[in-house]
């Protein structure tokens, strides 16, 4: 591990302010990501900002019938919080989808919008990468991909996002609030993660000195008809190679507002507007959810090991569809 200095802010001007003052400088909350690509090498921060003892630990309604989750909010804590598993349960089985219990009581709700790919060569500093290192090449491409992207990927990185909240939260269309040194502003959740493009060392629309500092939910949370969908090697601490989230408003046997956003399969969660509208104002029909399926991977392209996952889309949005119309996992 490489020296770092260490700053222990207590408010979040303070934590911006340190931030501002060091090119290389980083927020540490949980580290459960981040000292791993520590230990590794593969992250090598001047400072690290602790910023564990900011006011960022509340869950509050919202004027507007939401609810804000604070970023310091631990992953244990929001799925078990009362509100969240009446109103979001979306959200909560997306959760206890990722990680393990000792890890989901680490982690925080700002971390786990950071964490970063587990693209093995991104974790082998021998390796290039152009994620780590831009412009070294990407091994991946014509390497081991069973565990990559089908969906959005360039030329430059074919890396999936790790989370499972965060396609729970871009189903639920959430807001990020943050604060750098411009001030403060809020960002869709859809505009929060980036493809890679060209650059894929960027994995969000954040600039330098933000911190995430809240997430906000909108009052429509689905309750009714959502699901969470995992597949995955093993049942339990492992990544999703496909994960589906839907939320559904259903309105007299008919699909009244549709929400399906996608995990594994690309550089961010992947929710696709035209494929929702395809469910809005339609019965529940099987026939429908494989046509939604099929338009979902209409542009996918797989590069050998995980083409795989373009069938397992198919099936797996066929499956999540028909949970959330039943009511759930659990109905
Ligand atoms: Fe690096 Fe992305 Fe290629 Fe993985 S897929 S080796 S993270 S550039």
């Amino acid at each position: 591990m490489n020296r770092f200095g260490y700053t222990r802010a207590s408010d979040v001007g303070e934590a911006v302010h340190a931030a501002a003052n060091g090119d290389a400088a980083q927020f540490i909350a949980g580290g459960t990501n981040l000292v791993d690509l520590m230990k590794e090498r593969i992250a090598a921060p001047s400072r690290l900002i602790d910023i564990t003892r900011l006011p960022l630990r509340a869950v509050k309604s919202l004027p507007d019938g939401g609810l804000e989750i604070g970023a310091l909010v631990s992953n244990s804590e929001v799925a078990s919080h009362p509100e969240v598993v009446s109103r979001y349960p979306l959200l909560s089985q997306a959760i206890l989808a990722g990680a393990s219990p000792q890890l989901r009581n680490m982690a925080s709700t700002g971390g786990n919008l950071l964490q970063r790919t587990r693209c093995y060569y991104f974790y082998d500093a021998a390796l290039p990468c152009n994620k780590r290192a831009p412009g070294s090449g990407c091994p991946a491409r014509d390497g081991v991909n069973r565990i990559h992207a089908i969906l959005g990927a360039s030329e430059h990185c074919i890396a999936v996002h790790p989370s499972d909240m965060c396609v729970a939260l871009a189903a639920l269309a959430a807001t990020v609030h943050v604060t750098g040194p411009a001030g403060a502003r809020a960002i869709e959740f859809a505009e929060f993660h980036r493809l890679p493009g060209d650059a894929p060392e960027r994995d969000t629309t954040l600039q330098p000195g933000e911190l995430v500092t809240a997430v906000a939910l909108p009052r429509e949370g689905f309750a009714a008809h959502s699901t969470y969908l995992k597949v995955r090697d093993r049942h339990s601490y492992a990544f999703a190679l496909v994960s589906v989230a839907v939320g559904l408003r259903m309105v007299d046997g008919t699909i009244g507002e549709a929400r399906l956003a996608l995990g594994g399969v690309a550089h961010k969660p992947w929710r696709d507007p035209t494929a929702e509208a395809l469910l809005r104002g339609q019965k529940p029909d099987d026939a429908l959810f494989a046509a939604v399926g099929e338009h979902l991977v209409r542009d996918a392209r797989g590069c050998g090991h995980n083409d795989f996952k373009i069938a397992l889309v198919r099936r797996a949005v066929v499956r999540a569809l028909q949970q959330a119309v039943a009511g759930g996992p659990r109905a």
